[in-house]
């Protein structure tokens, strides 16, 4: 099982870029309090509430005892992943990078969404904005204080902004992204105080099979991209070859 993730400087160099063409520990019910409490007009006190911000990216095993998680993952997180990951496999089914996500409150998920601007011809389509605008409207309220977003990627600048626009209490995430990432990985948006003090951020969560399930995503795309070209050229596909080899994507970086 996937460890959390919490707080550092540098990107995980092991990680793998998944983005290309298109594309967030429970919550202690008196905090959700706190944030719902607090007037979406008024402008954030500049760092009076610094502490309750969490970054993410260095493995657990390389923080110091004073730099414990915000909050440990749990087999509560673990689940609602799980749904974020069904949500991704339904944008691998309409051809497009699988990300997910789901919005919970409490333990109900009120929204999903998956990741689709190929399809929808818009740029902000993230599973991420999708869930966002989905809850937002189920529940009639532009704020969601208290709420809690799953992701299978770490998302990026623009997801980032309307989390923190949305009052999203916490924010999970599987698998990091160092291309675009915005928890961490690129950018750290959740860390300066003085743009948001109301969402922690938990990454790793099942970050291993978040990042295989892009992995295969990509590795499909080169072999189908491979053959379109060498059909192109009037040559043998090499899946009707013999192979004697591994398979040809495998050693293949994202
Ligand atoms: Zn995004």
């Amino acid at each position: 099982m996937s460890e959390p993730l919490v707080r550092s400087a540098t990107p995980d160099s092991a990680s793998v870029e998944y983005r290309e063409s298109a594309e967030t520990a429970t919550l202690p019910a008196a905090q959700a309090g706190s944030v719902g409490s607090a007037d979406p007009g008024t402008p954030a006190p500049a760092a009076s509430d610094s502490a309750s911000v969490t970054a993410v990216t260095t493995s657990i095993d390389t923080l110091t005892p004073e730099e414990s998680p915000a909050a440990p993952v749990t087999e509560r997180d673990r689940r609602f992943m799980a749904l974020a990951q069904a949500a991704a496999e339904e944008a691998r089914a309409a051809g497009e990078v699988p990300v997910g996500a789901v919005l919970v409150r409490g333990d109900e998920v009120i929204a999903k969404g998956f990741n689709h601007p190929i399809g929808a011809h818009d740029p902000s389509a993230h599973a991420e904005m999708i869930a966002l605008r989905a809850a937002a409207q189920a529940v009639e309220n532009y704020r969601l204080p208290g709420c809690e977003l799953y992701v299978t990627l770490e998302p990026c600048l623009m997801c980032a902004g309307a989390i923190m626009h949305a009052r999203i209490a916490r924010v999970v995430f599987g698998a990091r992204d160092p291309k675009t990432g915005a928890c961490g990985s690129v950018v750290d948006a959740f860390a300066n105080p003085q743009l948001n003090h109301h969402t922690t951020v938990t990454g790793g969560v099942l970050e291993t099979e978040c990042g295989a399930a892009l992995k295969s995503f990509f590795a499909e795309r080169r072999r189908a991209s491979r053959e379109a070209r060498a059909a192109a050229r009037g040559e043998v596909p090499a899946d009707a070859r013999v192979e004697t080899h591994s398979e040809p994507g495998s050693a293949e970086p994202l």
